[in-house]
């Protein structure tokens, strides 16, 4: 057995262990990158990437179909299901090829292929025949999708988010097993390109919106397109001439049967810890096999252990998981005299339609007795209107003693856009009077904003009384 020793080791060439080598080589530290599979990062292969060109073809045969609305006809839309995953396929392979070139950027001698796990605290060995000894390790290694035991008969028929963008065709039924961020985003998608789909979820939620006024509305917006079977589990899924047929008690009790020629199983993704033995690193393991971490340093207790990424299932998004790679590497090169960092403002978004996003706290984090809240609707909104886009809702969270903005749920037309404006106002810790001092054009989307902004403004009672605000709150626009 060969044995190097070296200052640290990243186990995984994904995002976040990518980040962790750049900040490994700007300490100008002994490292390597031991990747298991395949270099091109799950981002750019099977996740943020392919979903959003998928999502990006559905707007487009939607605009189509909607332009009749500004008295605009098209003459029968026809969907290409071929094209539109040739387009996904080809657009895909590009933003991969760019994520294999970042990582080839790194000298070869540095990056070793063959699955790691641990054989020592600070031990790992890298396939059969070669064993690395550091003085610090990043584990960076990703999760994969989780598919429910009751789907073993027909584990070969079922997709994952792993192969769902190798269909060559657009099908005819699919049933979307977890209403969760990816099963919506690409169920919803498919089903705008044409399949007729059916949602399931053990859950009685769609998305990851906590706030119970947010599920209502959006829950009765999407049944208006989408058949959603919330609160049941499928009972069993058997294996047909081209299809799969699945059962499932509905939330009334009924038993329910449908066959389906796709099942995409979206039930969540799992960190993966499995195969890498970190028993040998004599950290204590929760029930999940979870080492302690701490998110603000990256590190696993005191041990010169990091978790970046998704492994770490703390926020599995890949802006998190890049500043989880910088600050796992640079603590890696400083250890034992880590650096706390302080964490970004929480942003999530879904590209559903419409799209939902929070912003800073979720209504389910907050202090809930300290907390106003103030909501808007976006259905009678002047800009939503103006692009028959008038459907959506906000739910503004202050809270009462200082006036700080502490976050929103939304839902509605550009979702993604108004939820980085006050993901931002959140990390700056501005007051709602802070706020309504910026400016906003007319007419925007985020007049919607300031209107429930206004509305918190008058709850907090600061609405009146100073000049400034006087401003912020004058009637009219
Ligand atoms: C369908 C889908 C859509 C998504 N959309 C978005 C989005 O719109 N926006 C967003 O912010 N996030 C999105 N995400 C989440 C985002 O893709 C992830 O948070 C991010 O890619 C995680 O990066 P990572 O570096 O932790 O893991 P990965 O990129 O998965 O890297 C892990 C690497 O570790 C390797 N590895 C695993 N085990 C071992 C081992 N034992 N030895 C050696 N190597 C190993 C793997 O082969 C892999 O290359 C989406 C995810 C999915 C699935």
């Amino acid at each position: 057995m060969e044995r190097r020793s070296v200052d640290a080791v990243v186990i995984g060439a994904g995002s976040a262990g990518l980040n962790a080598v750049a900040e490994l080589e700007k300490a100008g530290a002994n490292w390597l990158l031991v990747e298991g599979a395949q270099y091109g990062t799950t981002c750019a292969r099977v996740g943020c990437m392919p979903s959003k060109l998928l999502v990006a073809a559905a707007d487009a045969a939607e605009s189509v179909e909607r332009a009749e609305v500004f008295g605009i006809r098209a003459q029968g839309v026809d969907i290409d299901g071929a094209a539109v995953f040739e387009r996904v396929r080809r657009e895909r392979d590009y933003f991969v090829a760019g994520a294999v070139a970042d990582t080839e950027r790194f000298p070869a001698a540095r990056r070793l292929m063959g699955r790691a796990r641990f054989v020592g605290p600070t031990s790992v060995q890298v396939g059969e025949a070669l064993v690395l000894d550091a003085k610090a390790i990043v584990i960076a290694t990703g999760s994969s999708p989780v598919v429910p035991p009751v789907l073993d008969p027909v584990r070969d028929r079922v997709r994952t988010s792993d192969d769902i963008f190798e269909l060559r065709r657009v099908p005819a039924s699919l049933a979307v097993i977890g209403t969760g961020i990816v099963g919506l985003e690409l169920g919803q998608a498919l089903s705008r390109l044409g399949a007729n789909v059916t949602f399931l979820d053990r859950s009685e939620h769609v998305g990851p919106l906590t706030d119970p006024a947010m599920q209502r509305y959006v829950q009765t917006v999407l049944r208006r397109t989408m058949k959603l079977e919330l609160n049941v589990a499928v009972s069993s899924a058997e294996p047909m001439e081209g299809a799969v047929r699945l059962r499932w008690k509905s939330a009334e009790g009924e038993e329910r049967v449908g066959e389906f020629e796709e099942v995409l199983v979206a039930a969540g993704r799992r960190p993966n810890l499995a195969g890498l033995d970190l028993e040998q690193t004599g950290l204590p393991l929760d029930e999940r096999g979870m080492p302690p971490w701490d998110p603000q340093t990256a590190q696993c207790g005191d041990a010169p252990i990091f978790l970046a990424g998704d492994v770490n299932g703390h926020a599995p998004l890949l802006h998190e998981a890049i500043d989880e790679g910088r600050i796992a590497g640079e603590n890696a090169a400083r250890y034992p005299d880590t650096m706390r960092h302080v964490r970004r403002a929480p942003l999530t978004i879904v590209f559903s339609e419409p799209q939902m996003a929070i912003a800073g706290q979720s209504y389910a984090s907050l202090d809930q007795a300290r907390t106003e809240i103030a909501e808007v609707s976006f259905e009678n909104q002047g800009r939503a209107r103006v692009m028959a886009r008038n459907v959506g809702l906000v739910r503004l969270y202050a809270t009462r003693d200082d006036c700080i903005f502490r976050g929103a749920e939304l839902f509605g037309p550009h979702a993604e856009h108004l939820a980085h404006l006050l993901s931002w106002s959140v990390q700056q810790r501005m007051t709602i009077q802070r706020m309504l001092r910026m400016p906003y054009y007319h007419p925007v989307l985020e007049e919607g904003l300031r209107s429930g902004l206004r509305r918190l403004a008058r709850q907090l009672k600061v609405e009146s009384g100073r000049p400034c605000e006087d401003l912020a709150v004058s009637p009219g626009m």
